[in-house]
């Protein structure tokens, strides 16, 4: 029995509410640079058995009975993983991306050590220091900046800090930076200062997976990363390593450090994720991606939006809403695209005017569409409906006109099924 048909007899109330949210993502663009559309094969990964058992513990060392089943899917998880990104140790157990932060600060700093980051409003996440985050709240943090011109990472400008502020950590990887990550002169800077140089691949997993963006290894003392954004996994956390002895603490800091018994459905989701993604058409995806959009940054460009550092390497791209209105703001569009069925955040851009609720940008990316069969073609179309609701100013008319458009281009594109 499919779940749908179960929950309508057990549980309709719930089953409304799924079979809601599953037609919501059936007949909206999704344009969220951080979400995608798992397989059915991972989808029901998570809805197995293994969600029953606790397993506290690594295989071969649990603190429960019965984890047989349990040991050779973790290990086959940690297996696939270490040869998606070519390193020596993986923890599978992190619930998120942000656990993973966590476990990896814990392994490598002491509480007060100094953490030289990007701060969230430049394109950082709040678990690299914002003040009311863990991060922020137990360790020094020092921030570096984007080039306020080019609003391109400044290498220099991060030596300089480092030798000024002398950090424990360095942290490189980020939420909304569309630009390829030099990690060897990350690791060069870490060095000249006898930091730990930590590469959060949450964004870019897929594409550093594929080849597609420059990896990490052998830069990266610990690479943290999600398993949900362009890997299209389960929404989970990983941590890589080439190094034994921070191999070790990170195990320790992982469980029993930051986390009680594993969520061993999702990890099961993980192996199975990570085999979708070493197979040869998890490349040919992850060059669409890219593709798509450097399309979606050119057409928009041709309307008269202004790229943040002028376009993109990656999946995502940060659009300055400025450039075509100097009136629009990342809120009003995120609400008026959202009733025309296309789902997008407002996102600051770099030296943002404007405060973090209202914003003057917009971050749109290209994983969910890619994984649905969106090409260059329909990047363009994509621009087009943007454009529209963007000069209608939310003009209701419009955009019903623009979600009916909507509707029909995903008709043509079906969910992964
Ligand atoms: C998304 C993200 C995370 C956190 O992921 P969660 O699973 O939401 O905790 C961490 N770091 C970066 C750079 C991210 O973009």
């Amino acid at each position: 029995m499919g779940l749908i048909e179960l929950l309508s007899q057990r549980d309709p109330e719930v089953c409304r509410m799924i079979s809601d949210e599953a037609r919501r993502q059936a007949n909206t663009l999704e344009l969220i640079a951080s979400e995608n559309h798992v397989s059915p094969a991972v989808m029901h990964t998570m809805g197995s058995w293994l969600t029953n058992k606790y397993a506290e513990g690594y295989p071969g060392k649990r603190y429960y009975g019965g984890c047989e089943h349990h040991d050779t899917i973790e290990d086959l998880a940690r297996d696939r993983a270490k040869e998606l990104f070519g390193c020596g140790f993986a923890n599978v157990q992190p619930h998120s991306g942000a656990n993973a932060n966590i476990a990896a600060f814990m392994a490598l700093l002491s509480p007060g050590d100094r953490i030289l980051s990007l701060p969230i409003k430049s394109g950082g996440h709040l678990s690299h220091g914002l003040k009311p985050n863990f991060s922020g709240t137990f360790f020094d943090i020092v921030e570096y900046d984007l080039d306020p011109d080019t609003e391109l990472l400044d290498y220099d400008q991060i030596a300089r800090l480092a030798q000024e502020h002398k950090p424990r950590m360095i942290i490189c990887g980020y939420s909304a930076y569309p630009r390829v990550i030099d990690f060897a002169r990350f690791r060069q800077i870490a060095d000249s200062v006898d930091a730990c140089l930590m590469a959060d691949i949450a964004h870019i997993a897929g594409l550093v997976a594929s080849g597609v963006h420059p990896s990490p290894f052998p830069h990266a003392h610990v690479v943290t990363t999600t398993t949900h954004k362009t890997l299209r996994g389960p929404r989970g956390g990983l941590i890589l390593s080439n190094d034994e002895e921070i191999a070790k603490k990170v195990d320790r800091k992982v469980f029993p450090g930051s986390q009680g018994g594993p969520l061993m459905h999702v990890i099961a989701a993980k192996a199975v994720a990570f085999g979708e993604a070493l197979a040869p058409e998890f490349k040919t995806y992850s060059r669409q991606v890219v593709d798509n959009a450097s399309a979606l940054a050119t057409a928009l460009a041709e309307r008269g939006y202004r790229l943040c550092s002028g376009g993109t390497d990656n999946h995502l791209m940060l659009v300055d809403l400025r450039g075509r209105n100097e009136d629009l703001t990342g809120a009003d569009a995120e609400g008026w695209l959202e009733s025309a069925g296309i789902i997008v955040n407002k996102n600051g851009i770099p030296n943002d005017p404007r405060p973090p609720m209202v914003t003057s940008g917009l971050r749109l990316g290209t994983p969910a569409l890619t994984t649905r069969g969106f090409k260059q073609e329909q990047m363009a179309q994509v621009a087009e409906l943007l454009d529209r609701v963007m000069v209608s100013q939310g003009d209701p008319d419009e955009t019903a006109a623009v979600k009916a458009d909507v509707e029909t281009m995903c008709s043509s594109f079906p969910m992964p099924h």
